[in-house]
């Protein structure tokens, strides 16, 4: 039995926008995003100063921006659904 005290980050109704990306040479590894326990974060293979940056499941992520909000460098951003490359500012 699983106890849940908030909405399933994958449940397909709360689907809130496209998936995000990471800039992958802005991350620095801090980590603040993987406490979210979001299941479509995932380790990197590059990594700084010895911690291994993040990256993103887009067929699992449902776009709800929890991540970005809580990223301290402000590097994960929608992707352009033309180029699926970030959107920078
Ligand atoms: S926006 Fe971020 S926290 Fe939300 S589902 Fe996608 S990867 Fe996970
Ligand atoms: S919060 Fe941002 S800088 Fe920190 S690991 Fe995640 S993507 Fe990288």
């Amino acid at each position: 039995m699983i106890i849940s005290n908030r909405p399933c980050v994958l449940d397909p109704m709360k689907i809130k926008g496209p998936a995000l990306t990471i800039v992958n040479e802005n991350c620095n590894a801090c980590q603040s995003c993987m406490n979210l326990g979001c299941p479509a974060l995932t380790w990197g293979t590059d990594t700084f100063e010895g911690r291994h940056k993040v990256k993103i499941d887009a067929s699992l992520c449902i776009g709800c921006t929890l991540c970005a909000q809580v990223c301290t460098v402000d590097c994960i951003k929608p992707t352009s659904p033309l180029t699926s490359t970030p959107v920078t500012q």
